[in-house]
Order: structure tokens, then C-alpha cells, then sequence
């Protein structure tokens, strides 16, 4: 299995002097919106799809289209996308195979339209929040879900085999073993991770946190936990999973453990490092 992050959505978030001033190579977009492009013996695999050719072309059709443009200031850059990314790499993109979604918030999903041949695989618990939203957030962020073109879509239970206190899958349908979806509740009702497990463990949290410093101590901005006030569907969920996550990222040092919108996250892996 050969892995490639991609930023597939920079952003420049109306708060961002307040959440990232540790990172030396911040510029104006400071947040960014971490895929994975996994090679494996069963094809493309990809983890999110960030931002897609249509909210690049016509940001008005994102599903939190007005609010979301003017808070988190996308940059909408078509060379971000990931089908033109995985052009580049010399790929068709119409070989991504499977898609694996952490939740369905617009900046993970924006680009399954892109890749209407690729089965989602999802927990059955984000499907059921975005087919049946519930509460007022809910039904706003789920106002505009865009899976229509992806007739093929794989929903999971979890049930038992508990790993580090989280509810996983393995043997998501058609994918290799090695790569798992882990229940990670709070900032949406079936919010996932991806854990792969490989000589160098990644353990990608999506949206449970959003800045490293989160995760290695805690510290949250100001400005954050404003945010996770508004976003997180259950905030007490969400501390308990983070308070896990710690536990992992402390206990197994080995483990990769990163989120979906750190910059310094991003650009360390991306270059190989940890
Ligand atoms: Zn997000």
C-alpha cells in the first residue's frame, strides 16, 4: 500500500490569528483539509474528498454555501481538488474505487460527485443523521447532501471488538484488511476515524480535533471552543473521544494520530515525517 495526503481545501477561517501561530509556514490559508490516496491491491482508495469541482466552480452549491463561505473562507482552487490531484499523479480518477468518509460535513464530501463510480463506505449512523437529521444542526448541516450521484453506498455498524475504548470495523467490503473505520463520536452523530495499520500506524481523526495542540495538551483557542460549541453535535461526546485519543497518542507513540485540518499535521506527513 503506497498512502499520498493531499490538501483537498485550504481555508482562511475568519479566527485564524487566533488558532495556528505555531506554524512556519503559515500563510494566509492556514487551515487545510487533509485526504488520504491510499494505492492498494483493490484500487484507488480515498479517505474524505475534501472540496469538489463544484464548490470550486460554483461555491454557491456548497452545502453550507452563504454561512460556510463567509466563516471559513474556502480558497476554492481547483488544483486542490482531489480529482485534479490524482490527475497529476498520473491516476484516472475514475479508478478510485472506494471512498471513505469520515463524516458528511461539505469539506469532506464536497468531491464525491467527482468520483461517481466509487463505493462510500460510511457508518450507518452518519448515514441515518444525514437521511433523518434530527436536531436543528443536524438539518442544517446536512441541508444540501450531495451522495446523490453515488448510488453505491456501504454502511457499518459497530459492534463489539472495542480497540482503545472506540468501537471499530474491519473489513470494510472490497478493502484490504488493514484498514479500519473507528467510531469517534461527537463532532457528528456516526463521526469516524480510519485507523491503517502498517509498519508506521496512521490514525486519521477527522474532525475530533483540529489543531495538534488539542490533542498533545489539551489547549484549545478561544476562538475554538467557540467553534466546537457550534459544530460539535454532542460537545460531551467529543471531549470524551478527544480524552481517548490522547490516551493513544501518548501510549502508542508509534501511532500516527492526526486530524483533518492541521496545517503542521499535514505538511509534516506529507513530507514523510511524523
Ligand atoms: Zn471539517
Amino acid at each position: 500500500m503506497k498512502i499520498h495526503h493531499l490538501n483537498c481545501g485550504s481555508f482562511c477561517p475568519l479566527s485564524h490569528p487566533l488558532l495556528n501561530r505555531a506554524v512556519p509556514e503559515l500563510d494566509r490559508f492556514n487551515l487545510v483539509c487533509h485526504c488520504l490516496l491510499i494505492e492498494s491491491d483493490q484500487g484507488l482508495i480515498l479517505v474524505d474528498t475534501g472540496l469538489g469541482l463544484q464548490d470550486v466552480r460554483a461555491h454557491s452549491r456548497m452545502a453550507i454555501n452563504f454561512s460556510f463561505n463567509r466563516i471559513a473562507k474556502p480558497k476554492l482552487d481547483l488544483e486542490e481538488t482531489a480529482f485534479i490531484q490524482i490527475s497529476k499523479l498520473g491516476f484516472n480518477p475514475l479508478d478510485v474505487k472506494h471512498i471513505i468518509v469520515t463524516h458528511f460535513d461539505a469539506d469532506h464530501i464536497g468531491g464525491l460527485a467527482d468520483f461517481p463510480l466509487a463505493k462510500v463506505h460510511v457508518l450507518k449512523d452518519e448515514w441515518l443523521a444525514a437521511q433523518t437529521p434530527k436536531s436543528a444542526r443536524e438539518k442544517a448541516r446536512y441541508r444540501q447532501i450531495r451522495c446523490d450521484q453515488n448510488k453505491d453506498v456501504k454502511v457499518y455498524e459497530t459492534r463489539g471488538d472495542l480497540w482503545h475504548g472506540f468501537k471499530r470495523v474491519q473489513n470494510l467490503e472490497g478493502i484490504d484488511p488493514s484498514i479500519y473505520l473507528v467510531s469517534l463520536p461527537g463532532h457528528t452523530r456516526g463521526h469516524a476515524g480510519v485507523y491503517i495499520e502498517q509498519e508506521n500506524p496512521l490514525f486519521f481523526a477527522g474532525d475530533a480535533f483540529m489543531l495538534q495542540t488539542q490533542l498533545k495538551n489539551g489547549k484549545s483557542p478561544l476562538a475554538l471552543e467557540l467553534y466546537n460549541r457550534l459544530a460539535h453535535e454532542d460537545l460531551q461526546l467529543a471531549k470524551e473521544t478527544l480524552l481517548k485519543l490522547q490516551d493513544i497518542d501518548q501510549q502508542e507513540p508509534q501511532i500516527s494520530v492526526f486530524c483533518s485540518h492541521d496545517r503542521g499535521q499535514f505538511l509534516n506527513l506529507a513530507k514523510g515525517k511524523r
